[in-house]
């Protein structure tokens, strides 16, 4: 597709062709034709923003924090004034209906305001006489140059868990975005350099294996930051750990509702269809499986039967409740699994296969989708479909439905819907999974706490943001000081010790 646009490199504040030929076409998902081609960079294109990215670390981590505040500032106003423009560019290349992308939008705005709090994020500590005459201190301080790598379903907000943060800390940035929707991390690389962020701090270089093994085992790069599928995940965790880089690698998620009797059906139902069919159920944090307690069950899937009808699937920027899956070749991976689960057993209860959409007949659509009794052997049940599947297990109490999630080997959320205090802080306490909710179908946590799982859905011990994302992009130095006085010469070969 020669005619079309090709969307560079952004390296050292400007667009960078680089050196590789290579392209990959971005879709536009709700017409299913390439709108655009994206650069696929080589190893040395990687090498170029890296070095870019080291030749401004020393100016940067020299700025004082006030200024980088203030970069941080004016990000944050130009993007809330614009965040139309980058809404419409995630709804063109994801295909999620414009109103989530705003909510994506939202939930990355976060991130920087917590960013912004960086004078007091990144404040040491320090201790006075702790023996006669000294004082210690600790100081945080940047890493150098950090790498992220970012999956296709959250093209701005996941690269907005860690970029502000970063370059708030006084680090310098190589991002390596999704190459199926990439246009929005140029977009915003570009708006922090109008917020007054100088050439090099923040890069991004498109494409793949190549351009991700390249940063991986690059010698000037001191950390890796990822988000994506668990095998890519921990293949990144043991790559980038044997090259001696500080790594967090988020994977992939199957994320369970318990339904317990006595929760407001009503509620639970509503709350199974918005993280179910939400974004196409293309979230880290959708319900793919409602565990519902044999009681209740019948009573809740009519309830979730009823509200999927009135669902609109169809193109994001036509008022629709749903868009389309990110290619065609994802969304004959999720059906596939509609096929699996009835050979295995299970009641398709609604069928997205046959759905009409209010949008164009070649876009990657595939409608709600409720399979009930599914059975835990099922690949249906055991892999991350990621599209718009709902899938109900039927259990006949809490102690079942605690088994089955504490037996997943993903641990990213989950959620409970009951109103009986006592079994909410039961499960809380006992399930094997990093973010819960109680009453709240996606417990997405707020910036200053901290993002991430349990188990395979998170590689390494620092999660996303909050706290853990200041402790990732920062290291400490713990200073003994002393100013000499003459009373403390002599000479004493033992530890010292403290008088
Ligand atoms: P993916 O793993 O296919 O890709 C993620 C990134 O890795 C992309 O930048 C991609 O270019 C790169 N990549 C792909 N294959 C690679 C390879 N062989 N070697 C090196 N790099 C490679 O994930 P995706 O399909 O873009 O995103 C969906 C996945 O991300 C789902 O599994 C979802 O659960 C997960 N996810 C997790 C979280 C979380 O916080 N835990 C958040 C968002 C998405």
């Amino acid at each position: 597709m020669t005619d079309l646009p090709t969307l560079d490199h952004w390296i050292n504040g400007a667009p960078a062709s680089g050196a590789s030929t290579r392209t990959a076409p971005v879709f536009d998902p709700a017409r299913g034709v390439a709108q655009k081609n994206v650069r696929m960079a080589s190893t040395a294109d990687l090498g170029t923003a890296v070095a870019a990215a080291r030749a401004a670390f020393p100016a940067w981590r020299g700025t004082s924090i006030a200024k980088r505040q203030s970069v941080l500032f004016t990000f944050r106003e130009l993007l809330n004034k614009r965040s139309g423009e980058l809404a419409a560019i995630l709804t063109s290349e994801h295909g999620k209906v414009l109103s989530d992308a705003g909510g994506e939008i939202a939930r990355g705005l976060e991130v920087v305001e917590f960013a912004c709090s960086m004078p007091t994020l990144i404040k040491g500590e320090y201790s006075e006489n702790v023996s006669t005459g000294i004082d210690v201190y600790s100081l945080k301080q940047p890493l150098g140059v950090v790498g992220i790598i970012s999956p296709f379903n959250f093209p701005a907000m996941v690269p907005l868990w860690f970029f502000p943060l970063a370059i708030a800390a006084g680090n310098t940035v190589v991002l390596k975005p999704s190459e199926k929707d990439p246009s929005a991390a140029n977009w915003m690389a570009e708006l922090m350099k109008e917020a007054g962020l100088p050439d090099g701090v923040l890069n991004v270089v498109h494409g793949d294996k190549e351009a991700v093994d390249a940063l991986l085992t690059h010698p000037d790069v001191a950390s890796i930051s990822f988000v994506g599928s668990t095998p890519i995940a921990r293949y990144i965790y043991e790559t980038a750990s044997a090259n001696g880089k500080r790594v967090q690698a988020l994977g992939g998620a199957k994320n369970h509702m318990l339904v317990l009797p006595d929760a407001d059906l009503d509620l639970a139902a509503d709350a199974a269809v918005n993280a179910g069919f939400g974004s196409a159920g293309e979230r880290c944090m959708a319900i793919s499986v409602v565990l519902a307690v044999d009681a209740v069950a019948d009573a809740l899937i009519e309830k979730i039967t009823e509200r999927m009808a009135t669902l609109k699937t169809g193109d994001g920027r036509r008022g629709c409740d749903m868009g389309p899956l990110i290619t065609g070749v994802h969304r004959d991976k999720v059906s596939g699994y509609i096929d699996v689960a009835a050979a295995d057993g299970a009641t398709v209860v609604v069928d997205g296969r046959g759905v009409t959409p209010d949008g164009d007949a070649n876009g990657f659509w595939l409608g709600p989708t409720l399979l009930d009794k599914v059975p835990l052997g099922s690949a249906a049940y055991t892999d991350e479909i990621f599209g718009p599947v709902l899938s109900i297990v039927r259990v006949d109490g809490y102690e079942q439905g605690l088994d089955i999630i504490n037996s997943s080997q993903y641990g990213n959320g989950t959620a409970i819907f009951t109103n009986d205090g006592g079994a909410a802080r039961r499960f809380q306490n006992e399930v094997s999974v990093g973010m819960i909710g109680i009453n709240v179908p996606i417990p997405v946590p707020v910036a200053y706490h901290s993002f991430g799982g349990w188990k395979e859905s998170l590689f390494g011990d620092a999660k996303a943001y909050g706290p853990s994302g200041i402790a990732f992009f920062t290291r400490e130095k713990a200073v003994t000081s002393r100013w000499l006085d003459p009373s403390h010469g002599g000479l004493n070969l033992g530890f010292p010790q403290h008088d």
